[in-house]
């Protein structure tokens, strides 16, 4: 029996066990089949505090796991299967084992939003891809496009640019959504050029990405580019569908109250799951530990 079951091992994941842990509290992680979260996706992370230089996503994740684990926190690193939340203990399933928690916090984060549109899904790592710093090195001396204008968008352009040729980055509206500095960095490498008030209705090609079909949804104008990659970088979709009888917001994230909670007593929430607002490593830790807090002050209200 676990005192705290913790669903997810990202930043807020990670930093809830440290907190758990250290308030005595018998922690299990189930950290998933790929765990760590996006920032294993990601290169250099300038944003975290503490690290003066930045410091590598991977890295910061190893770090978090290490800290986790010094202070005895047990990991699964299996994907977390089902739950069992109508009657406490709480049970949790993963690779076919049952495991039981007096109290449970969900940090399962958000995954890719994919385009959805024809040609895309049987291209995923064929030509289509959601992360630069993981498949850029196959698109050296290529043309690809990145889809989106975000921060993300920006991103995987600027990794794009140390191997690709020409990199077109693709948006549907006339402004970005990306931060100044992002814009600013993008704008001043010369292998990146814009497409606005542009959306991509098909991407082409048999055994492999060999171009894709643009219109400008001004001019209504459609134009085929021959590329050799399309990286969609548009968002994310909270890990949720796994979750049944806990309450969803209007956009689909886990809805929270008093900062942590879930409708449902004993189950805490943190991170990208619950926030579709700031989305950050940093946001995500500090939900980790005021999830940790929460769950170790509600546990010995229960004693
Ligand atoms: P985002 O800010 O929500 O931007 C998503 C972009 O994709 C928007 O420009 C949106 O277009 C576009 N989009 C959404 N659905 C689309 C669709 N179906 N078809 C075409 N375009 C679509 O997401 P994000 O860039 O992933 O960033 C999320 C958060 O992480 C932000 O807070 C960001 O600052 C942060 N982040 C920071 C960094 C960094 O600091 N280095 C890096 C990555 C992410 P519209 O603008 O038209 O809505």
């Amino acid at each position: 029996m676990y005192d705290a079951i913790i669903i997810g091992s990202g930043p807020a994941g990670l930093t809830a066990a440290i907190y758990t842990t250290r308030a005595n509290l018998r922690t299990l992680i189930i950290a998933g089949g790929k765990w760590g979260g996006q920032l294993m996706l990601t290169t250099i992370v300038d944003n975290y505090p503490g690290f003066a230089e930045g410091i590598q996503g991977p890295d910061l994740m190893f770090a978090m796991r290490k800290q986790a684990e010094r202070f005895g926190t047990e990991f699964i690193d299996e994907d977390f299967a089902e739950g069992d939340f109508s009657q406490k203990p709480f049970k949790i399933k993963a690779a076919n084992k049952t495991y039981e928690g007096k109290s449970v916090i969900i940090a399962t984060g958000a995954d890719t939003k994919w385009l959805d549109i024809p040609g895309e899904k049987e291209k995923i790592g064929r030509g289509v891809s959601s992360c630069a710093p993981c498949d850029a090195f196959f698109f050296k001396g290529k043309k690809v496009i990145v889809v989106g204008g975000g921060d993300s968008a920006m991103e995987e352009a600027l990794v794009l640019a140390n191997f690709a040729d020409s990199i077109t980055i693709v948006h549907r509206s006339e402004t970005l959504r990306a931060s100044q500095i992002m814009q600013k960095k993008v704008s001043e490498n010369s292998k990146i050029k814009f497409l606005f008030n542009t959306e991509i209705s098909r991407i082409l090609g048999d055994e492999k990405v060999t171009g894709a079909e643009l219109r400008n949804n001004k001019t209504r104008e459609v134009a085929k580019m021959d590329l050799d990659g399309v990286f969609v970088a548009i968002g994310h979709i909270p890990n949720t569908m796994k979750f049944k009888g806990i309450d969803l917001d209007e956009k689909g994230y886990m809805k929270v109250k008093d900062h942590t909670r879930t409708n449902i007593d004993g189950i805490f929430v943190a991170g990208d799951v619950h926030d579709s607002h700031y989305r950050q490593a940093v946001t995500a830790a500090g939900f980790g530990c005021m999830a940790a807090l929460e769950a170790d002050h509600w546990l010995r209200g229960q004693e």
